[in-house]
């Protein structure tokens, strides 16, 4: 297992399980103004330049559709895990759509490759996006503000502070977080 997957997840267990009163209190207005909120640690290459949106959607093998509306007024992103198809809003902020990009893209890798995926509901689904799109976003240093406040949203409230922990949750995690980054590398899956 790689140190820097392990070492982003942690940071995210703390981010989650450590902010349950901040995040209660401010559960509207984050959903309302969560593009305000994002502050992002924008990563080089090698060769100095910035790592933008082309740079990441260039490696994702499955095809991305962007549309003017996406499903809701409010939705970012769709995945199609039937046809590996993803759907961005066309007009997000760069970072937010990285951010959405790799949300969608864990659906359709954790439905293609963990048999667990069809067997989970709609929310735990949701907790491993968001803890994947956070800790592959980590890998590349980029810091995403949404992904925390999104896991702990979709996590049962009896359970905040140890979901994170259950294996079923952080084998899946790490399973797609692992695939997508070699994927992104253009390493063997
Ligand atoms: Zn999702």
């Amino acid at each position: 297992m790689k140190k820097r997957m392990i070492r982003a997840y942690e940071y995210l267990v703390k981010l989650v399980a450590g902010n349950d009163e901040y995040f209660q209190k401010h559960e509207k207005e984050y959903v309302k103004n969560f593009k305000k909120d994002l502050a992002y640690a924008v990563p080089d290459n090698k060769r100095g330049r910035k790592i933008g949106y082309r740079d990441i959607a260039a490696r994702c093998p499955y095809k991305i559709h962007e549309r003017k509306k996406v499903g809701r007024a409010s939705t970012r992103g769709l995945a199609d895990v039937q046809s590996g198809r993803i759907y961005l809003k066309k007009d997000l902020p760069e970072y937010d759509k990285i951010e959405t990009l790799l949300h969608e893209w864990a659906h359709v890798v954790h439905a293609e490759y963990c048999d667990s995926f069809h067997s989970m509901t709609g929310f735990q689904r949701e907790v491993i996006a968001g803890a994947v799109a956070f800790v592959v976003g980590k890998c590349l240093n980029l810091s995403f503000c949404f992904a925390p406040f999104y896991v702990w949203l979709y996590i049962p409230p009896q359970y905040k502070k140890e979901y994170l922990n259950f294996d079923y949750i952080k084998q899946d995690v790490f399973k797609v977080a692992d695939i997508i980054l070699r994927q992104l590398e253009g390493r063997k899956v």
